[in-house]
């Protein structure tokens, strides 16, 4: 089941589920990376879909991308 995501839901959700802000003032799909401001202040760029679903909801200094091993 795909939920369907407006701009508006994804500002909601990254209020209410993360320490960072949304920046991007348009949301066009899955697949555009969306610019946050992470809580330490710094910007960051990220797919909705990675904020989402594998947790990245920080910057890179905050929650250093992990390495493959
Ligand atoms: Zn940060």
């Amino acid at each position: 089941m795909n939920k369907r995501w407006t701009y508006s839901k994804i500002r909601e959700f990254v209020e209410k589920n993360s320490e960072s802000k949304l920046l991007s003032t348009e949301y066009h799909g899955f697949s555009q990376k969306l610019l946050f401001k992470c809580a330490c202040g710094t910007n960051f760029e990220k797919t909705f879909t990675k904020f989402k679903n594998n947790n990245q909801r920080k910057c890179d200094v905050c929650q250093p991308p992990k390495e493959s091993r």
